[in-house]
């Protein structure tokens, strides 16, 4: 077991990294459990690791990659003196302080780290489908990752599932590399925002599916077609593709504190309107895994500096009293 650190932070996200900014440059020495990469929607640096461009991002006026980003944030964390592990917490007990967290064996006696405070970023990751094929032909052609992925598919025809703002994002980047993209949505209207739906709609690469889900992903060893069905006939048919990229939304990682923190009903931490507080003193909540609504990489890199600032001055008040 080592010392008590100051602050863990658990999570490597724009949350986690900026808040490791903010508490190595205030001093507080702190430790940042980054993750272990175990999928392709699972890995350390979040869910920019697995997108295109962003052009949301400010600072960035010709748009950056979000894995570049990430890096980037990464070492900006380092170069402050910020201890990043590669690993993964199994375990944390927050019923009181110093707060214990273990890495590897979740039944071993002692905790790993202890620490007076902990900032939880562990953020959010993408859904699946869920449907045969799927699994098996992950990294063969099935994806959740255009940018890793987009560039093996050059010149060939793909589908994307989903009608929100990854899905249209996904589709728009994948028509650098495919000759078509063809998106399949559950209905006939988009759930994502007008200036992506304008943009994609222009895009005489990309065609929609509507009214269309996919039920199996067939081919030997990698993706030959998709069967997809009409939500509205239930007829089935067959879509050629050789790439499917599953853009359907995302699930918090709230499973380590289930029982330890106040969750809303969706699964997503419940943090205190206006600041980054939980139910429990000194554990702060920060990104997406405490934002159902904005979940966008500025609101996470925000919350993650709201988190280092609370966790600071909470440490302040505890020195002092
Ligand atoms: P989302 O907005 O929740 O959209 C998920 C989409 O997938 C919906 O269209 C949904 O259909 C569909 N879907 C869900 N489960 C499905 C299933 N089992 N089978 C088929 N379709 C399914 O998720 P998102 O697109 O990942 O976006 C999440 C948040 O991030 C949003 O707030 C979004 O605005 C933001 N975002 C922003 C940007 C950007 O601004 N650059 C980029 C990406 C994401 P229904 O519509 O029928 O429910």
């Amino acid at each position: 077991m080592s010392d008590v650190h100051e602050v863990v932070i658990i999570g490597s996200g724009p949350a986690g990294l900026t808040a490791a900014v903010y508490t190595a440059r205030a001093n507080l020495s702190p430790l940042v459990i980054e993750g272990e990469p175990s999928s392709t929607s699972d890995q350390p640096g979040g869910q920019l690791m697995l997108t295109t461009d962003v052009e949301n991002y400010p600072g960035f006026p010709e748009g950056i990659m979000g894995p570049e980003l990430m890096t980037n944030m990464r070492a900006q964390a380092a170069r402050f003196g910020a201890d990043i592990q590669t690993a993964k917490v199994s375990k944390v007990d927050l019923s009181d302080r110093p707060f214990k967290i273990w890495v590897g064996d979740p039944d071993a006696p002692e905790p790993t780290y202890l620490s007076e405070t902990v900032i939880v970023a562990t953020g959010a990751q993408s859904l699946m489908l869920d449907i045969p094929g799927e699994a098996r032909l992950m990294g063969h052609g099935v994806s959740t990752c255009a940018t890793c992925d987009g560039f093996f598919f050059r010149d060939q025809e793909i589908a994307v599932v989903g009608g929100g703002d990854s899905a249209l994002e996904e589709a728009t980047f994948l028509t650098r590399f495919a000759s078509k993209v063809t998106i399949v949505h559950r209905r006939d209207e988009l759930r994502a925002s007008k200036i992506m739906q304008d943009r994609a709609m222009a895009n005489p690469k990309i065609e929609f599916l509507w009214n269309h889900t996919v039920t199996e992903v067939l081919g030997d060893q990698t993706v030959e077609s998709v069967t997809v069905e009409n939500t509205l006939t239930g007829e089935a048919g067959d879509l050629k593709v050789t790439g499917l990229f599953v853009a359907i939304g995302h699930r918090p990682n709230t499973d380590l504190f289930k029982g330890q923190l106040d969750m809303k009903a969706n699964g997503y931490l419940e943090a205190k309107p206006g600041s980054s507080l939980t139910n429990v003193e000194g554990v702060f909540a920060s990104g997406d895994v405490q934002d159902d609504y904005y979940r966008q990489a500025v609101t996470a890199a925000g919350s993650g500096c709201m988190a280092a600032i609370d966790a600071e001055r909470w440490l302040e008040a505890q020195n002092d009293a």
